[in-house]
């Protein structure tokens, strides 16, 4: 018998779901070409927290290995602080019962650290650079997709899987499921990076720490081993409503939306020299993930506010789902294979998504009765532990399952 001729698959996105996608299909025998509207893959933003379960699936890959190459092995994390005095309100020890709980460590890194791991084990020809994918049209015998280079050259590609990884704002979403609304949260996110040399000592042990205070809260822990500590400030949006996370904004705002606190704080927002500003909306999960030949992953299937530091995490866990879902399948059985990815995954990511909302009332709450309630439930939470669904899902048993 003829054997099947290899799927056809194309990845639109080279961010860290697209990459790993298309890692765990190579582990799964498929080739996949990575489609990437920028001429030079660069991650925005800053720094992101590597929790165990996206060190499992990097393990998989034989990647976790390098992650100390670059990347801060976290020692505690969820320090959280009051922000008057810097008073520590609870902590959670990390290092070896987080490998005794969940088989690894958890680390920081900064996002382009992360992306160039991906990317340094894919073969130069499965990344295409300079793509920008301009429409998709699904048809029953194969999807067909424009992409327009810098110089508005169109090319035309035709696949048997097409993975939309194309982010917050994914041009292949409307292909597979009415728009959805941003709601606006009536918060945004100042991100800056500050060079150690400049940033209180506090700021540089391998912790993660979360300040507490009325209507904001501030996020900083080290990374790129140590050199820089990342920061990222939730506070009231004002008028600001670009949601880019390029978008630039000014130190001297930032500066304000602090002031009064702890002086380590206004310390670490004064060393930095720049920052960008995005503003936070909320989408509710997708009614579908899939249609036809067409699938999504990442963000473009589940765009989550910050506040689990899961996003790329979930993606990941999306791409080891997916490869195994297409592994051996021919292409007539690939409408199949992408409806069983979207039942295995889209309960579990939209989860995430719904968990995520609304952490900010408890971080924000004004000094008072239910703030002293919060901070007495911090102290003897254990968010470890309470993070075992998170943390703990076995997403290899999850495929052998759906
Ligand atoms: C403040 C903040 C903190 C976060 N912290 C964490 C954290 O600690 N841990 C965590 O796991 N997650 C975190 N996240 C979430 C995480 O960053 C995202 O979920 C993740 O980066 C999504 O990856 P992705 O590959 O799906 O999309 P993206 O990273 O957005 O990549 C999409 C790619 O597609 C490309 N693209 C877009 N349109 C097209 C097109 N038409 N044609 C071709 N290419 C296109 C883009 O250029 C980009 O390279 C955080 C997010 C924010 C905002």
């Amino acid at each position: 018998m003829a054997k099947a001729a290899p799927l056809r698959i194309a990845i639109v996105g080279g961010g860290l779901g697209g990459l790993a996608a298309a890692l765990f299909l190579r582990r799964a025998g498929l080739e996949a070409t990575v489609y990437e509207q920028s001429s030079a893959l660069r991650e925005v933003g800053a720094g992101i927290v590597v929790a165990p379960n996206m060190v499992r699936p990097l393990a998989t890959l034989g990647l976790a290995e390098r992650l100390p190459e670059f990347a801060v092995q976290l020692e505690a994390a969820w320090e959280f602080r009051r922000w008057q005095d810097g008073r520590v309100l609870s902590v959670q020890p990390m290092g070896e019962e987080c490998v005794r709980l969940y088989g690894t460590h958890c680390y920081v890194a900064h996002r382009a650290d992360l992306l160039a791991l991906l990317q340094s084990a894919l073969p130069a020809g499965a990344l295409r650079l300079d793509q920008r994918c301009v429409s998709a049209r699904d048809a029953t015998d194969a999807a067909e997709l424009v992409f327009a280079d810098r110089g508005g050259r169109e090319t035309a590609v035709h696949a048997d899987v097409v993975i939309g990884a194309d982010g917050i704002h994914s041009v292949l979403r409307p292909v597979v499921a009415p728009e959805i609304e941003a709601r606006f949260s009536g918060l945004c996110a100042f991100r800056c990076l500050v060079p150690a040399a400049d940033a209180p000592p506090m700021a540089l042990r391998a912790v993660q720490t979360l300040w507490l205070g009325p209507g904001r809260h501030f996020v900083h822990y080290p990374i790129s081993g140590g050199r820089l500590v990342n920061v990222v400030a939730i506070v009231p949006a004002g008028d600001w409503r670009t949601e880019s996370w390029t978008a630039d904004g000014a130190i001297a705002d930032l500066h304000a939306e602090f002031e009064g606190w702890d002086a380590r704080v206004l310390q670490l927002v004064d060393s930095a020299t720049e920052t960008k500003r995005w503003a936070l909306y909320d989408r509710t999960p997708l009614a579908r993930w899939h249609a036809g030949r067409v699938c999504l992953l990442g963000d473009a299937a589940h765009a989550m506010l910050p506040f689990f530091a899961q996003g790329a995490a979930q993606a990941i866990e999306d791409a080891v789902v997916l490869a195994a879902c297409l592994r051996g399948v021919d292409a007539a059985g690939v409408p199949a294979a992408l409806a069983r990815y979207d039942a295995i995954r889209r309960p579990r990511a939209s989860e995430v998504q719904l968990m995520s909302r609304g952490r900010e009332i408890r971080n924000h709450l004004p000094d008072g009765p239910e703030q002293l309630a919060r901070d007495r439930a911090l102290a003897s939470g254990d968010p470890l532990r309470q993070s075992a669904w998170l943390y703990g899902h076995d997403v290899e048993a999850a495929c052998a399952s759906g």
